[in-house]
């Protein structure tokens, strides 16, 4: 069937009416951005620059280029290592350091900042408390996340760290379970359920951080009712990539962007919602700019939407 032309035009603007991008709704997740641990950090790393020069950070205070960026503008260098460096002031980041780091810190003639987010600090302690009870500590998380590490100095010997279900390494009968904060819940669940098979005792301390389980059940409900994501953050940033890792299990079409810069117009080809979240290490004004970008976004790509045939869920789309 061959449509005339101006059955061809009517057709079209059925399908894409004139104000099409000013119909677009935009939904902002009420807990996109900085938590309460990386605002203080990044605060207490601004206020410092204000008042004190040579002023460093053991690694990225954060795991966001444009705010490290933004940091070293203000003179606020993120160094891997001490040595050769005129150092007055030199910051710990949220995520916290092993204690003999710490200590070895301490003693140095400059200034140290503890920044270590207090949710952090308070894992610290438990598994402190734990080693010292003689429990043999295990840690829900990732070995090589600068968080674990921490945690590991505080734990004995003994410690274990685990990241997965099934796979349980020979334990002890009494153990004492802390977890990463920003692990996710249904993950410390299922090694519970492991462990309980095998292990008599256990006393668990769940300091999984609210702000990043909030922050999940948000996204998850957000991101069943737009037709697309964007997830902005750092592509170095763990609970960022968690989100955009959710969404896309979701069957979302979700792009992890980290500015305003990496957004494409053919993403909006055949979507109506867009929603965007961000983690934990995402400043204000990048979720701005990306919001502000969508909202004066003209026109909408003709084809060829990128996620076509991926989304097997049935969306109310209009491809
Ligand atoms: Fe602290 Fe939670 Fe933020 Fe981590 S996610 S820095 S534990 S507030």
């Amino acid at each position: 069937m061959t449509l005339q032309p101006n059955a061809l035009k009517n057709l079209y603007k059925i399908l894409y009416p004139k104000n099409m991008s000013n119909q677009l709704k935009i939904i902002t997740a009420k807990r996109a951005g900085f938590c309460f641990g990386v605002e203080r950090a990044v605060d207490m790393a601004f206020i410092t620059a204000q008042n004190s020069s040579n002023v460093y950070t053991l690694g990225p205070i954060i795991h966001n280029p444009q705010v490290i960026d933004k940091l070293r503008s203000e003179g606020v260098e993120p160094i891997s290592t001490i040595e050769s460096r005129d150092i007055k002031v030199l910051i710990i980041r949220t995520h916290g350091v092993p204690r003999e780091v710490l200590e070895t810190l301490s003693r140095k003639k400059f200034r140290v900042i503890d920044a270590t987010c207090p949710f952090v600090k308070k894992a610290q302690q438990y598994a402190k408390l734990l080693n010292e009870a003689g429990y043999q500590v295990v840690i829900v998380g990732d070995e090589e996340h600068p968080e674990v590490k921490g945690l590991m100095s505080y734990a004995g010997n003994d410690v274990v760290v685990i990241n997965r279900a099934k796979m349980l390494p020979k334990l002890k009968n009494k153990v004492g379970v802390v977890v990463q904060t920003t692990q996710p819940l249904s993950l410390l669940k299922e090694i519970m359920l492991d462990m309980l098979e095998h292990i008599k005792e256990i006393k668990v301390f769940n300091t999984i951080c609210n702000s990043t389980s909030l922050r999940l059940k948000e996204t998850k409900t957000m991101a069943k009712a737009v037709d697309m994501v964007l997830v902005v953050g750092g592509k170095n940033s763990a609970n960022t990539t968690q989100l955009a890792t959710l969404c896309t299990s979701m069957s979302v079409p979700t792009y992890h962007i980290e500015t305003a810069s990496e957004i494409r117009e053919e993403w909006f080809s055949c979507v109506r919602s867009v929603g965007i979240t961000a983690g934990a290490s995402t400043p204000d004004w990048i979720i701005k700019e990306v919001e502000e970008r969508i909202k004066a976004r003209g026109g909408r790509a003709p084809n060829g939407h990128p996620n076509k045939g991926r989304n097997k869920r049935t969306r109310k789309t209009l491809c």
